[in-house]
């Protein structure tokens, strides 16, 4: 008997795993909130200043984002895109209204929020446990053709302008107007949109070439000293939307030493949305139109239509590994540290699957390690590539 059940003893022994010896392999928690998480793009502000949210308060169910949810999903870093149509009279003067709108949060709760200007800055906040708050200007139209506005917003926080957005300045075209306007007299950047890239380069201001025409994105890699970014676009070789970066200016921004942080919108990931998002457009059309006519704009028609018909809606989301794909692509294609995320998050009316709001930034990180991601590169992804550019362009 005895013998015996040395025996099992032994054979059980060596039949013991010898996890001493292998690296113990981390929880995607303890990378996520150890990283620093920065999102490029969210568009909170422009939802407080036309709606009226308090994004200091609980908005589940409302919005993608507020205060505690942001540090619920481990978020560190939030660039806030600051918006307004480019068709308005008054840019300036909304941008202002919605930087006083972050202000107002920011002096409410010091000891979750603050602005950051700088790298530093964002340390600071990081090591203090708060979220470093800054801007992005989304659309030369913002600075109202006049670069002391344009120094005016870069004193108040911004850190990148994005120079078009779909209505362009007259000094920049976007990817809209050179692929819907065959007749456009002049492509690209103007000697006036070209001073505003020499400008930023000089203040330290990131140039972020999302929403503008092929012309314009290679005039700014000739003009541009500094890296670059694109604050929130994906991959057209996997979705061919023009607001998608071609794989040349992928290269090109590698190259530049830039950044491409990745955008959530089903539209832009997703091949096969396009087709859904019409065919559910031309179902509820007599109401979508009658929400247009009410003097509804486009953007809150969508989503109004996507909160009534949720079932419908939900059916359209694609999976998360659609958004994965994109990131993967770039790595693929110039390696890890070109990417991020620009998530988009209450800019877009629909996201993929399981990332419902910000709490859900961590299930990122869980992807990219079963996409089979060190530690290391993860953290490029979530944060450093883009702290890097920033950097680069103080
Ligand atoms: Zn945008």
């Amino acid at each position: 008997m005895k013998k015996a059940l040395l025996i099992v003893i032994i054979v059980l022994a060596s039949c013991k795993p010898s996890t001493e010896k292998k690296p113990k392999a981390i929880h995607f928690e303890d990378i996520h909130f150890n990283a620093i998480v920065v999102d490029t793009h969210n568009d909170i502000l422009m939802k407080a200043v036309d709606n009226g949210v308090v994004f200091d308060q609980d908005l589940t169910g409302k919005t993608h984002s507020d205060l505690d949810r942001w540090k619920t999903g481990g978020l560190d870093v939030q660039i806030f895109s600051v918006f307004s149509d480019g068709a308005v009279k008054n840019a300036f003067a909304i941008a202002n209204q919605e930087m006083d709108s972050l202000d107002a949060v920011v002096a409410r709760n010091p000891s979750k929020i603050v602005k950051a200007t700088n790298y530093s800055d964002i340390l600071k906040a990081v090591k203090e446990n708060k979220i470093a708050a800054l801007f992005g200007v989304e659309g030369g139209h913002m600075i109202e053709g006049d670069l002391r506005k344009l120094e005016a917003l870069y004193n108040r926080g911004a850190r990148y302008l994005t120079l078009t957005h779909n209505v362009a300045p007259t000094w920049a075209t976007s990817a809209a107007d050179e692929t819907t306007n065959p007749d456009l007299p002049n492509k690209g950047l103007t000697d006036f949109g070209k001073q505003v890239v020499i400008k930023m380069n000089a203040l330290g201001m990131m140039v972020d070439i999302s929403h503008v025409g092929d012309q314009t994105f290679w005039d700014v890699i000739e003009v541009t000293t500094k890296p670059i970014i694109a604050s929130h676009s994906s991959v057209y070789s996997l979705v061919a939307s023009r607001r998608n970066l071609k794989d040349s200016q992928i290269k090109a921004i590698a190259k530049n030493n830039g950044v491409i942080m990745v955008n959530f919108h089903p539209g832009f990931i997703d091949d096969s949305f396009g087709e859904k998002e019409m065919a559910f457009l031309q179902k509820h059309k007599i109401e979508g139109d009658s929400l247009l006519k009410s003097g509804m704009d486009e953007w809150y028609t969508m989503d109004f239509l996507y909160k009534k018909y949720t079932n419908e809606a939900e059916a359209m989301r694609p999976p998360l590994s659609k958004l994965i794909d994109h990131i993967d692509y770039i790595v693929k294609l110039v390696g890890v540290d070109y990417v991020g995320l620009g998530s988009d998050f209450d800019g877009i009316n629909l996201t993929p699957l399981q990332l419902d709001d910000v709490t859900t930034y961590p299930i990122i990180t869980k992807a990219l390690i079963e996409k089979g991601y060190s530690e290391e590169n993860i953290i490029k992804v979530l944060g450093s590539n883009l702290l890097r550019v920033l950097k680069a362009n103080e």
